[in-house]
């Protein structure tokens, strides 16, 4: 007599039946009370702003667009060099795409705006505050207008600060903002392939950069579209010299706290002066509960629940896991050939921002 056991199946239960207890553990540990969550500390209402700020990325025509606006014959080009002259085993093609995206992007793509120049010529402008944009007709969905005059001819300019991505593909300049909202646009088209690989990470200190999902490096990797750096989450804090409090990752599924892997000890600025971190915690305890709910919703639409509760382990239990367990900057080292200080911006600017090195 002989026991068959069907292995196959015995793992789908188990997966399952951990998803499920998961997603009861962490629905009871997270506050369901929208009053619970202290609204007011700016930090806070930074995050609930950029909740979805994914959204625009996964648009089809958007996507589409991107596609039709860049050179791709040229990114292409290069990218069959770069996997040619490669000599790192754990690269795979993706990643010599956002290489190439990078350099691209930088040099022949986007281009830094301090302040907007004059029709006359010249660059010497002073600003003269902002604006607001007309929330009615606002389709490059324009944040403040800031305004600026020329000392030489006492001409007035604008410089809109765009947020759609799309506009950007046409008007292709700004500053940190823009430059990650566009980025992002790009390398979702060329890469995302509809899952979750992309990531948009804000710093509470007035910097933006990105991250994406490098199958080959088996990690969430820093990208700052700027400064055309890859995988250097040190950057910051070791270049550029710069003090942070919070560092927080959007993605499709997951929202995160990557202010260990950004910031280093001696860069740290008290947390508890800014906000209490159990207090950050708990917002984004709350939203990563509901993206749950929310995925087991949309999967179901089109999988019976079985395969839906497996989806949910694969696509957001399994990757949340393996992440938690490698957040710190502990194992990051900054790479000798970077230059010390930011790069994009006046000497001024970044000094006065103390990103100067
Ligand atoms: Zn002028």
């Amino acid at each position: 007599m002989s026991t068959s056991i069907d292995y196959a199946s015995l793992k789908d239960r188990l997966i399952i039946e951990y998803a499920k207890r998961k997603v009861s553990i962490e629905k009871k540990a997270a506050t369901t009370n929208l009053h619970e969550i202290q609204w007011s500390f700016p930090v806070i209402q930074s995050i609930y702003r950029q909740v979805d700020c994914l959204a625009p990325y996964k648009d089809p025509a958007a996507l589409d667009k991107a596609l039709d606006t860049i050179d791709l014959a040229k990114i292409y080009e290069n990218v069959e060099r770069r996997e040619r002259e490669n000599t790192n085993p754990k690269l795979k093609y993706d990643d010599f795409v956002v290489l190439e995206l990078l350099r691209y992007f930088k040099h022949d793509f986007f281009t830094w705006v301090n302040s907007p120049s004059c029709q006359c010529g010249s660059p010497d402008m002073v600003n003269r505050g902002i604006k607001r944009p007309d929330s009615a007709n606002n389709p490059d969905l324009v944040s403040i207008i800031e305004v600026y005059q020329c000392r030489n001819c006492n001409h007035t300019v604008e410089f809109p600060r765009i947020n759609n991505p799309v506009s950007l593909l046409r008007t292709r300049k700004g500053r940190c903002g823009e430059w990650v909202n566009c980025f992002l646009l790009i390398l979702e088209a060329l890469i995302g392939e509809g899952k979750d690989r992309i990531r948009y990470v804000w710093n509470n200190e007035d910097h933006v950069w990105c991250e994406y999902y490098s199958n080959g490096l088996e990690k969430w990797v820093h990208l700052d579209p700027c400064e055309a750096v890859f995988d250097e989450p040190l950057l910051y804090c070791e270049n550029w010299g710069k003090r942070m409090s919070y560092v927080i990752g959007f993605n499709m599924n997951t929202i995160i706290d990557l202010s260990q892997k950004y910031i280093t000890k001696d860069k740290q600025i008290d947390q508890s002066d800014i906000v209490d971190p159990k207090k950050v915690q708990k917002v984004i305890n709350f939203y990563n509960v509901k993206r749950l709910g929310e995925y087991l919703v949309k999967e179901r639409l089109t999988h019976t629940e079985n395969e839906s509760w497996k989806a949910l382990y694969t696509d957001i239990i399994v990757p949340r896991n393996r992440e938690h367990k490698g957040l710190s900057t502990d194992k990051a080292t900054p790479s000798s050939d970077l230059p010390t200080g930011r790069q994009t911006g006046s000497a001024e600017w970044t000094k006065a921002r103390g990103e100067d090195g």
